[in-house]
């Protein structure tokens, strides 16, 4: 059940919840989402915390006190717009991954979009990463560092000497774990620095905290 009181936000949750093909019951207020008929058992509640009426903290109290014999108390978390809304619609993660290796593009782009917040675009070398990075305007760089055309240590340079693209984060990726690899990386302007193989929680926790410092 998806109980939020605001259109836009309402719209957003919804197009992410129809994608994930789940039956999606809607309540516009606390009292309407306390109202539903106990033979609509659902298995999780989306719950807006401020609503007029009655906000997410009353709808809680009031569904745990109620007394409604045979009625579940299904898990309930607060909708928190997690990605940024693009036509008013979506909320995604858009990264840009610069990467020359299709082994490891495979992986992690499948990886990031299973996350179902999350959209990778891919340039195979620094200066098609520029390119992209100016177009696509990217919400996270995730930059290889050894790359034929232009590495990443010059993509980063430019990209951060450009206005336009200087204030997207950058994560350096390196096969090298060695403090000076990772000093050069940052010396070139990357925000970041993390090492293949990939460690995908610890990456995803960077992705995560880089986009919420961003907004
Ligand atoms: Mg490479």
């Amino acid at each position: 059940m998806l109980v939020d009181d605001d259109q836009t936000h309402w719209e957003c949750i919804r197009g992410w919840l129809d994608g994930q093909h789940w039956i999606v019951q809607e309540a516009e207020n606390g009292r309407e989402a306390l109202n539903a008929p106990a033979a609509d058992k659902q298995d999780m509640i989306l719950l807006e915390l401020t609503m007029p009426e009655m906000g997410g903290f009353a709808v809680v109290a009031g569904d745990v006190s109620a007394d409604r014999p045979g009625r579940p108390h299904p898990p309930a978390c607060q909708c928190k717009a997690i990605g940024r809304e693009r036509d008013g619609i979506s909320l995604v993660i858009k990264i840009l991954y610069v990467e020359d290796n299709e082994d490891n593009i495979y992986m992690l782009k499948m990886r990031l979009e299973l996350e179902g917040d999350i959209e990778v675009l891919v340039a195979e070398n620094g200066e098609r990463g520029c390119e992209l990075a100016a177009s696509e305007r990217p919400d996270i760089i995730l930059m290889d560092l050894e790359m034929p055309v232009m590495d990443g240590w010059e993509a980063t340079r430019r990209l951060k000497s450009n206005p336009a693209t200087r204030d997207i984060p950058i994560i350096a990726l390196s096969a090298h774990a060695l403090a000076s690899e990772r000093e050069k990386a940052l010396t070139a302007g990357s925000d970041e620095f993390d090492t293949k193989p990939i460690e995908f929680e610890r990456l995803l926790a960077t992705v995560q905290r880089l986009y919420a410092n961003r907004r």
